[in-house]
């Protein structure tokens, strides 16, 4: 599995439509400042699902739209695709080829696509939660984010490689079965008192 291709259209600087074509190994992105490179790895969150304005670097979420330049107009929306190559099957989708689009319009609310279908934000999440990408999963190290790491407390530490070993998913289903065990509980207890009361 690999990344192999990423659109932008009205996403923060890149008002016109851009495709970046990845090939397996390693992609540099060169520029001078300001010219737009750490809006890519935006716009990688951002389709994935980010749903922090702050991680995004804006004050709210449609700060991601194009907001206008002297020569141009502002736009309604942003979007993004991302296109994954999965020919070894490492997304749970009978696709060797993924295709994740997320769509944000001015007026607020995000659409989400996989494979030109409508989809929710949690089906995309859960597509690529068993993959090692995703939000969450500190695939993405943004400036100045290794220095927090380095300062950061032994057990806070601990928690990031915890992630990055894949352990978050599991103690989110844990979680999960948790709640679901003390719901169960609350059930039984209330089922003892109808008995309880009937006898
Ligand atoms: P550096 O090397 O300094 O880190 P960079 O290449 O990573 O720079 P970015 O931070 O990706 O640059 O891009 C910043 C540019 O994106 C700024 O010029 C900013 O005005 C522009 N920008 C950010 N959001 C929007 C938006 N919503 N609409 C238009 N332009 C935007």
């Amino acid at each position: 599995m690999y990344l192999k291709s990423l659109t932008l259209r009205g996403f923060k600087s890149f008002a016109s439509a851009t495709t970046l074509n990845f090939e397996p190994g390693i992609t540099c992105v060169v520029g001078p400042n300001g010219s737009g490179k750490s809006n890519v790895v935006d716009a990688l969150s951002w389709v994935m699902g980010e749903q922090g304005a702050k991680t995004l670097r804006g004050g709210k979420m449609e700060d991601v739209i194009f907001a206008g330049t002297t020569g141009r107009a502002p736009l309604g929306r942003a979007e993004v695709s991302l296109t994954i190559d999965n020919t070894d099957g490492a997304l749970p989708i009978e696709y060797t080829e993924v295709t994740i689009s997320r769509t944000m319009f001015r007026s607020g609310g995000s659409e989400y696509a996989i494979n030109g279908n409508p989809a929710r934000l949690l089906d995309v999440q859960e597509l690529l939660s068993d993959s090692g990408i995703g939000r969450e999963m500190h695939v993405i190290v943004g400036q100045g984010q290794l220095d927090t790491i380095l300062q950061a407390t032994p057990e806070v530490r601990r928690g990031f490689i915890e992630e990055a070993a894949g352990v978050l998913k599991h103690r989110k289903r844990k979680e999960k079965a948790l709640r679901k065990l003390d719901a169960t509980q609350v059930n039984l207890d209330r089922l003892a008192d109808l008995v309880a009361e009937i006898r």
